[in-house]
């Protein structure tokens, strides 16, 4: 890993990008990973790289709907598995929640080699190595998932997701809560609760926040951060 001195000014964001250079050369993420975080970057830096008060909010009514599920799981992809594996196995053993890997281009070596450094992390029965149900509406090996975990879960939690999958599940009658710093894209808009997040520090600030059973609602959120952008992005 390249080396970058701490006091660069973009010292956290570079140290991001290594993770997911990281990420590829150790055949967890894909090359198309790298391109969809730089999506994800670009917003983060209008919202000015913090957690604002829209995703706090967000974050605490997600960890209500799931530590309420009956069976809650995390869906976990090659950019989520380089950039919070640690975070990802002990929010899952907080939530008491399954772990399950979930690919757009699904190949089985990516699937073990994500699954490996999750149990380095302490991650177990980690699903979807051995898909034996399907999404529909997806096609075949975007669709595949796993009975005990996604299938019959009632509320998933799938951060970076493509809008596609978001809306599938979401018509499959799953609570679908998500990490996206894209406010405006269609997961974050199918979502039913929108963490407009980094997953860096989403997915720390859920092992630390405690939940808040308010009724919560996803549009006016996502409204409340758009606002915020257009303010940032109007004020000289
Ligand atoms: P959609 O399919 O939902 O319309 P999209 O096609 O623009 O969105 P995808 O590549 O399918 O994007 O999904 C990845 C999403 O994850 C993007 O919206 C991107 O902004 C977001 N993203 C990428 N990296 C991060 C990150 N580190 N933290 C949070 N969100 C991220
Ligand atoms: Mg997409």
């Amino acid at each position: 890993m390249t080396k970058i001195p701490k006091t660069h000014p973009r010292y956290e964001s570079l140290r991001v990008r290594e993770m997911l250079v990281e990420g590829v050369e150790s055949g967890i993420t894909s090359k198309a990973g790298l391109i969809a975080h730089g999506r994800g970057e670009a917003f983060d830096y209008l919202i000015g790289e913090q957690t604002i008060g829209s995703a706090r909010l967000a974050e605490k009514a997600a960890l209500s709907v799931l530590f309420s599920a009956e069976n809650p799981v995390i869906s976990v992809n090659g950019n989520v598995v380089a950039l919070v594996p640690e975070e990802t196995v002990k929010l899952a053993e907080r939530l008491d929640a399954k772990i399950e890997i979930n690919l757009f281009h699904r190949t089985e070596e990516r699937m073990h080699r994500i699954s490996s450094r999750l149990e380095e992390y302490g991650g177990r029965n980690i699903l979807g190595l051995k898909p034996d149900s399907e999404i529909p509406g997806l096609d075949h090996s975007r669709g595949l998932c796993s009975e005990e975990g996604i299938y019959s879960s009632d509320v998933v939690l799938v951060p970076l997701e493509d809008g596609d999958r978001a809306q599938a599940l979401s018509k499959l009658g799953k609570t679908v809560v998500t990490v996206d710093l894209n406010p405006l894209s269609r997961t974050a808009r199918t979502a039913d609760i929108t963490i407009v997040d980094n997953i860096t520090r989403a997915f720390s600030n859920m092992l630390e926040l405690e939940p808040l059973d308010d009724d919560f609602d996803n549009e006016k959120n996502l409204s409340e951060v758009l606002e915020y952008l257009a303010q940032r992005l109007t004020k000289s």
